[in-house]
């Protein structure tokens, strides 16, 4: 099936006169007949539900929908995009251990990275998105679990070279992480590049309309954790919370990461998305591939307009010919990228603040990816306690405007850019 069949049609799959669309079972707990039957459960002897701290079948679903669409053999969702990369670093490296990741990622994981997983003893090596080979060698550690970076990375817009990125990982015996929330599976499946594991922020394309936060984990089940039993005991060694299971022997490379994840992680910190949010993510889910195609359609035009502009100081879209990633994009991203176009304003901060007050369609809001058009001057929000020597190191110039073109006629948008820039 074509992507947009998955889209609409996979993860569910109703019985002889059963709901056409999912049930959203908004239930805590489900019943069981003996104790026994329990039991089985708590062992990971059976398959079934006994708690939606752990497991609700309408997030399975939905899950099993994002899965097919990354190509992936599981997956889990969770409670936001910050959990899904929490919990799929925190899976495989622990206390003691090291991660390579590409430096142009969303601010919220550099931080969760960088200062608090740190505060846990996982310790970070960032290196350039454009790193050379000899480069990302020089990165890894006898410690290092995992290599993380961004297809489209938030706010920068660099591309990951995945595959150069999977080959380093796979030199060194660990897997690739990517977080495909911008690009989403229907514009570029990082597994089909070699990655090993591909996360979410749902919060943004896959619900698309502003309505639930959310997140997902897909494993695409071609790691083998048993070559590398030192470097992976959580998965290759006995776990003494479920009787001495070892889940890379019970339930083989397709299984053993997501549950995993889901017999320790969300037992343990319980960061699960609601089945209610479940169900609104499925909804988006439904029309990513229409909509998607629409947003990037409106990135282009709006990024192609905005070069043309004299006062416009630059613009940073990797689906402009001249990009510095223009090159990687047609290779991984040949049908579009997305929505999400940066641009600097000619005057700095001040015509940056000064410009986006006058805009009448898009609306200032901390968030991307959305039906409706919203901007963000990180210098004023985000990033406002840095100075401008500081905004700089960070990649973020003072005048950097992040434009999310939603849905709406690229012709509006940009009379209304055009208006406002004027
Ligand atoms: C927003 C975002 C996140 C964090 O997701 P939340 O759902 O806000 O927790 C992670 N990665 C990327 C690329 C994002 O854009």
């Amino acid at each position: 099936m074509g992507i947009g069949t998955k889209c609409v049609q996979d993860g569910y799959r109703p019985g002889n006169g059963e709901p056409r669309q999912i049930p959203i079972i908004q239930s805590t707990t489900f019943k069981y007949d003996t104790s026994q039957d329990m039991g089985k459960l708590f062992d990971l002897e059976a398959e079934g539900y006994f708690y939606t701290r752990l497991q609700n079948p309408t997030n399975d679903y939905v899950a099993a929908k994002i899965a097919s669409l990354e190509g992936g053999t599981a997956a889990m969702l969770t409670s936001s995009g910050q959990a899904a990369n929490f919990y799929a670093v925190f899976n495989i490296a622990s206390c003691g251990d090291h991660v390579v990741a590409s430096s142009t990622i969303y601010g919220g994981t550099y931080n969760l990275f960088a200062v608090t997983m740190k505060k846990m003893g996982v310790e970070f090596t960032f290196v350039s998105p454009h790193a050379t080979e000899e480069e990302l060698d020089a990165a890894f550690q006898p410690n290092t679990k995992a290599v993380f970076g961004e297809t489209i990375a938030n706010p920068a817009l660099s591309v990951l070279d995945i595959e150069k990125f999977a080959d380093a990982a796979h030199r060194h015996g660990v897997p690739l992480i990517v977080d495909n929330t911008f690009a989403t599976p229907v514009h570029c499946r990082p597994i089909e590049f070699g990655a090993d594991i591909v996360t979410h922020s749902t919060t943004k394309y896959m619900d698309g309309h502003g309505a639930g936060v959310g997140g997902c984990i897909v494993d695409s089940g071609k790691f083998d954790w048993t070559k590398y039993p030192d470097k992976f005991p959580g998965l290759c060694e006995p776990d003494d919370s479920y009787h001495g299971i070892t889940y890379a022997e019970k339930f083989g490379l397709a299984g053993a990461y997501i549950t995993k994840a889901t017999a320790q992680l969300m037992r343990d910190f319980g960061s699960i998305q609601s089945p209610q949010n479940a169900f609104l993510l499925n909804l988006g889910l439904e029309s990513l591939h229409v909509r998607i195609k629409r947003h990037a359609e409106n990135g282009l035009a709006v990024a192609k307009f905005l070069q043309g502009h004299d006062k416009v100081a630059w613009v940073k879209y990797c689906g402009l010919e001249g990009d510095d990633d223009y090159e990687l994009a047609q290779k991984y991203l040949p049908d579009g990228s997305c929505g999400v176009v940066s641009f600097g304003v000619k005057g700095g901060r001040a015509a940056a603040e000064d410009f986006m007050q006058k805009l009448k369609v898009a609306a200032i809001e901390t968030h991307v990816a959305d039906a409706r058009t919203c901007c963000l001057h990180p210098a004023s929000a985000t990033h406002r306690q840095m100075n401008d020597e500081e905004l700089a190191a960070a990649g973020v110039s003072p005048d950097l405007v992040r434009y999310s073109c939603g849905l709406e006629d690229a012709e509006d948008l940009i009379a209304d850019l055009k208006q406002a820039l004027e």
